[in-house]
Parts: structure tokens; sequence; C-alpha cells
């Protein structure tokens, strides 16, 4: 085949690739707020959550931060986005393998979830992240139906992110985006020590 050949097959190609996205891109045209799950045994889950709320607060948008479980952790996410006016609610029991103790921990759960449901409410609000919310709903410290009907309640521009090991299948059915990051092999496995920059 000449190289000329080969560069009309290629454009050709090309051209098919882009009228078939084009087409998609055409027929996706409902605006509103979405909901997105990130779940799933992998690591990549909180990053990804705090990646959406750094796009969108890149854009200028107005954004909130809930972090449950792991909230008196350093976290370097936290250190930017609160110079960058991002309000972080944080339980303050922290980790809650250590606490063992389901009231204090439904407690504590329950006062960042009073803050959510108001960011829940809030109309200046574009964009909340939910981080490790699917641990509060498992272990019964949130319950599932109020988180659902806050969710369908919120704003018709605000988007929610929720992390999370094992989301439970409602919160998979409402929402728009569901990502499962998968475990292929974590440097934990093989002693890697938790590494700041890295891990939190
Ligand atoms: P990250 O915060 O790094 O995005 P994550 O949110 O996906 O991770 P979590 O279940 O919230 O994962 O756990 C957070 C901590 O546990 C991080 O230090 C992370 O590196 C570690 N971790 C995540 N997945 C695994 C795994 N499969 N094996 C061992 N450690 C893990
Ligand atoms: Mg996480």
């Amino acid at each position: 085949m000449t190289e000329h050949s080969k560069e009309d097959r290629y454009q050709q190609r090309q051209q098919k690739i882009k009228a078939q996205v084009d087409a998609r891109i055409d027929q996706a045209n409902i605006e509103r707020g979405q909901i997105l799950v990130i779940t799933g045994n992998g690591k990549g889950k909180s990053t990804a959550g705090f990646g959406v709320i750094t796009r969108a607060t890149g854009h200028g948008q107005r954004c909130a931060v809930a972090q449950f479980i792991k909230g008196n952790w350093a976290c370097g996410e936290r250190n930017l986005l609160s110079q960058h006016g991002v309000p972080f609610y944080v339980m303050a029991t922290g980790f809650t393998w250590e606490t063992q103790n389901k009231d204090s921990d439904t407690q504590a759960a329950q006062v960042v979830w009073q803050n959510c449901k108001q960011l829940l409410t809030d109309e200046s609000i574009d964009v909340v992240l939910l981080d490790e919310m699917t641990y509060m709903v498992n272990f019964g410290y949130i319950d599932l139906e109020e988180l659902c009907q806050a969710l369908s309640q919120r704003p018709a521009h605000q988007s929610v992110v929720i992390t999370g090991r094992a989301c439970h299948r409602r919160l998979l059915e409402i929402a728009d985006t569901v990502s499962e990051v998968k475990n292929v092999k974590h440097g934990f496995e093989a002693g890697l020590k938790a590494r700041q920059g890295i891990d939190w």
C-alpha cells in the first residue's frame, strides 16, 4: 500500500469515529447536577473525589467536602482546598475502627450529616463530596432513606460525589455515574508504608 492510500484510509477511519462521537454528543443534551459514585476495592476513590472538587473549584464553582471515617488524619487536599474557600466538615472521632464505640461513632457521623443535609439544600453550592459515605450507610450511622431523600431533593444544578467501598445498591441505582476502582495490586501488600502525598 502506498503512503498516500494509507493516509487516506486513516483519515476515513478518523472521520467515521468523529461522526459517531459527534452523534453521541448531540444526544447527550440533558443539563443538570449529577450524582457520581466511586466505589470498589482499589486505591483512588477519594483521590478521584477530590479531583472533581479541585476541577470545579478551578472553574470558580462553590464546593464543600464532608469527610467521614478519617476525619482527624492529615489530608493534603484539605490543606490546599481550604485555602481556596472550600469548607470541610470532618467527623470528629476520626478512624472508626480505632474507636469501636457505635454510639459515639453514630453521634460523630450525625454531626457531619446535619451539615451535609444543609449543603444538600444550599442553592449556592455546586459540588459536594461525601467522602467515605458508603460506610456510614453500611454501619447504620446514617439512614439510607434519609440520604436518598436529601439527594433527590437537592438543588437541580448541584452535583454530589460519593466515595467508599461496598456502596449500597440503592445508591448505585440513583447515581448517574458509577465507577468501580478495581484492586490489581497495592504496594501495602508488599510492605510499602503509607506515604505523604500519595496516600494522604
Ligand atoms: P485514596 O485516598 O488513596 O484515593 P481510596 O479512597 O480509594 O484511596 P480508602 O479505602 O479510602 O481508599 O483507603 C484509604 C487508604 O487506604 C489510602 O492510604 C490507600 O492507599 C489505602 N488503600 C486503598 N486501597 C487499598 C488496597 N486495596 N490495599 C491496601 N491499602 C489500600
Ligand atoms: Mg477513600
